[in-house]
């Protein structure tokens, strides 16, 4: 429409997007374990949930498998950032496999609080994704003690033995305003359910997420690069929506836009999830670049200075291979 139109076409680009710490550290992982062992490095499961970065170390031969008995006896497996129960440790060992984790430290802390409310006989209930592999693994840190809560139906469902012993924690990648929804929810039926010690949903995921809802309300369409199998991807289309984008897509790659997103758009905004290369980004960028949208400006909300030391078994191999 022509009120549209007449305004000057331009991109805001949110800041932070990306990478985050846990992310960075997982495919770091991966690359050194390939120069320092050689391939092949086997990976249980999508070492971070996106397709350039996985195809791109399947490439300089990395095998990802659904489970550690597709890993031949006694071969260097790495878990993904997402995290993995004890159950798959146990696995790992009865195979002799030797293992890395590249569990992200912010899901292990999550990891440690369901053992420590269990431990305490708490029953927990646990919000997140069913399905997710990040919700696999923690709740099987203590199965008998945790329920998932992932829908708003779920909430009725939920049995506990004693109600004055509830704990709620979460997912680190879920939408903080509907983890909110759903904690409320619950409140109102466990008036003694207690919060997690600290926040579960990680800083990447909200720092994103307040950068997204910032620039929202002036974006006719809002791009986010990100996998459809990435949850903190998925979960920036939903929040630039609710915050009043016009528009809003999930895209892999650049190539994936399609022209007629952009009639009639002024303003486009642009960010990416967690487990993105900034490099895709800029493609988007370049695409936008050639049909008009030149004019760049970066939206910060906050600068994250956030970094984790590789895993320990990795390290101990690079110190005596420097
Ligand atoms: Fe860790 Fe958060 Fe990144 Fe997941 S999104 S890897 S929890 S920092």
């Amino acid at each position: 429409d022509a009120d549209r139109t007449d305004r000057p076409k331009r991109v805001l680009l949110a800041k932070p997007r990306g990478y985050c710490a846990g992310v960075d550290r997982a495919v770091v992982t991966v690359e050194k374990a390939l120069e320092t062992y050689g391939p092949p490095v086997y990976v249980r499961k999508e070492i971070v949930h996106n397709k350039h970065v996985v195809e791109t170390l399947q490439d300089r031969g990395v095998i990802f498998v659904e489970e550690t008995d597709e890993v031949p006896e006694g071969a260097l497996v790495v878990f993904s950032a997402h995290g993995v129960s004890p159950a798959v440790h146990e696995e790992a060992s009865n195979r002799n496999l030797r293992t890395i984790d590249a569990t992200c430290p912010l899901v292990t802390k999550v990891h440690k609080e369901v053992n420590r409310f269990a431990r305490e006989d708490y029953d927990i209930l646990l919000i997140g994704h069913e399905g997710h592999e990040e919700v696999e693994g923690t709740s099987g840190e203590a199965p008998d003690r945790v329920q998932l809560v992932d829908k708003a139906e779920d909430v009725d469902k939920v049995d506990v033995r004693d109600p004055s012993k509830v704990v709620w924690l979460s997912q680190t990648t879920l939408s903080v305003d509907e983890t909110m929804e759903r904690v409320d929810q619950l409140q109102e039926r466990f008036p003694d359910l207690q919060a997690p010690p600290s926040d579960d949903i990680c800083y990447a995921t909200s720092n994103r997420q307040v950068a997204v809802k910032a620039m929202a309300a002036e974006c006719d369409l809002v791009l986010v690069v990100g996998s459809q199998n990435s949850s903190n991807s998925k979960r920036l289309v939903e929040v630039a929506l609710q915050a009043g984008a016009t528009d809003a897509h999930l895209i892999d790659y650049a190539d994936q836009v399609d022209d007629s997103w952009l009639d009639g758009v002024a303003t486009v905004g642009v960010t990416s999830g967690a487990s993105v290369p900034d490099v895709l980004v800029l493609q988007v960028l370049d695409y936008l670049s050639e049909r008009g949208w030149g004019d760049v400006e970066e939206v910060t909300t906050a600068n994250e200075k956030i970094a984790f030391a590789l895993p320990r078994e990795l390290r101990k191999d690079l110190d005596e291979n420097p």
